[in-house]
């Protein structure tokens, strides 16, 4: 007999079929004498409609409503899946994140938790209910309705495992756990049994959106353990959890590939202290994310001078454009080549600590495809190149291989 908290993702309750089947394996579960929080997201499109309308309303609508407006996504929920185990004969409880006792503060559309107080789901446990709250939401002190940013259902399933000391953590998904890689684009990707918090954040954070890379950031802070299954089947998925020194033996742990980026280089940027500073102070001001940033200074030329390349998520090409454009002519650079053909590749793995000769086995890998690196960044656990966007799945396959098998 465990406290267990389960989280249904959009696809696990797409529809009343999909409900139905939720309330079958919370029921299993039940029957077995566990206690059970389940937290579940919109139905799958629900929340992307609600913002839609909005939006034909008007292009930025007031972040306050909006909340109220999303919030609804989940309510719906709910409430169905409170019903789909009355169905079954089994006692269940529907709560909003405000019932739940879920504290934010008051940053609409990306609020934080500040705190969590579970009293009523404790109360409705002791009575031998099933408890279903509604994710992605919570209220103010002074009650005003917050959601917790998109994907954010997992951050409340996390956060209430936290606050509950729940024995398990489970999140439930569309696909079996956490790959290697793509398996629609490698067809060799395997599912991994676990992996550490910190590989997990650098593969989410890296186009593999598994989860919403704020929960795992918990999870790691809480010391969390949750496994990442499919709700579609039986089969065991991936524990997440820290560090073990047994994982350090396997060197790469994924291999995952961002399309979304796009690159800006400056030419002849002068050589002086201060100039990267107002770049990056500009680019900051207009809420533009970077992520790589390379530079080198050009010793060909009479004047210092560097290259400057960044990326950016690919929508806020133009944007960036737009700004480093208005900077030209107090900065004094060459030319400003922008694309977006390219693509991130990474390789990720806490083995790479221990490990020599990672990056250059990855580029050899690439050289023998006959694929030129853009550019390149590495942490303690990950190294990245930007390449042609063509060239990203056929990349993927060969590191994949060379790396994985
Ligand atoms: N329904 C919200 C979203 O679509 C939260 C979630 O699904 O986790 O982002
Ligand atoms: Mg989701």
């Amino acid at each position: 007999m465990a406290l267990i908290v389960q989280k249904y993702g959009g696809t696990s309750v797409g529809n009343t079929g999909r409900i139905k089947n939720v309330a079958a394996r919370v029921a299993g579960y039940y029957a077995k004498g566990d206690k059970l929080v389940v937290v579940v997201s919109a139905m799958s499109g629900v929340t992307d409609n609600l913002l839609k309308l909005a939006k034909e309303i008007m292009p930025l609508p007031n972040e306050r409503e909006l909340d109220v407006l999303l919030a609804t996504g989940e309510q719906t929920t709910i409430a169905l899946t409170a019903i789909a185990l009355h169905a079954l004969g089994i006692p269940a409880v529907s709560l909003t994140g405000a019932q739940a006792g879920i504290v934010t503060d008051g940053v609409h559309t990306k609020a934080k938790i500040k705190n969590i107080t579970p009293k009523k789901i404790h109360e409705l446990l002791t009575q031998g209910n099933v408890v279903i709250v509604a994710g992605f939401q919570g209220q103010t002190i002074e009650g005003q309705v917050t959601t917790l940013g998109r994907g954010g259902s997992d951050l409340t399933a996390i956060a209430l495992a936290a606050a509950l000391r729940a024995e398990l953590c489970q999140i439930y998904t569309d696909v079996d756990g956490v790959y290697t890689a793509d398996p629609r684009i490698v067809p060799g990707a395997r599912k991994l049994e676990e992996i550490s918090y910190d590989e997990m954040l650098e593969l989410a954070s890296l186009g593999a959106k598994v989860m919403q890379s704020r929960s795992v950031e918990f999870a790691k802070k809480f010391g969390v353990v949750f496994e990442v299954r499919s709700s579609l089947n039986d089969n065991p998925g991936t524990i997440v959890k820290e560090e073990t020194k047994n994982m350090e033996s396997i060197v790469v742990r994924g291999v995952s590939v961002d399309k979304n980026q796009a690159k800006v280089t400056l030419v002849s940027v002068p050589d002086k202290p201060g100039i990267a500073a107002r770049i990056f102070k500009a680019i900051g001001d207009a809420s533009i994310n970077v992520d790589m940033i390379v530079q080198n200074i050009s010793h060909s030329t009479g004047v210092p001078a560097t290259d400057l390349s960044f990326t950016v998520d690919k929508p806020d090409l133009l944007k960036a454009q737009k700004v480093i454009d208005g900077l030209k002519p107090q900065i004094g650079f060459g030319q400003v080549i922008a694309t977006d053909n390219i693509a991130k590749l990474s390789i990720v793995g806490v083995g790479m600590k221990s490990h020599t000769g990672v990056a250059g086995k990855l580029f050899e890998t690439l050289a023998r495809e006959g694929i030129n690196i853009e550019m390149i960044s590495t942490s303690e656990i990950k190294v990245s190149v930007v390449i042609d966007l063509a060239k990203a799945e056929m990349a993927m396959k060969a590191v994949h291989a060379a790396f994985i098998g």
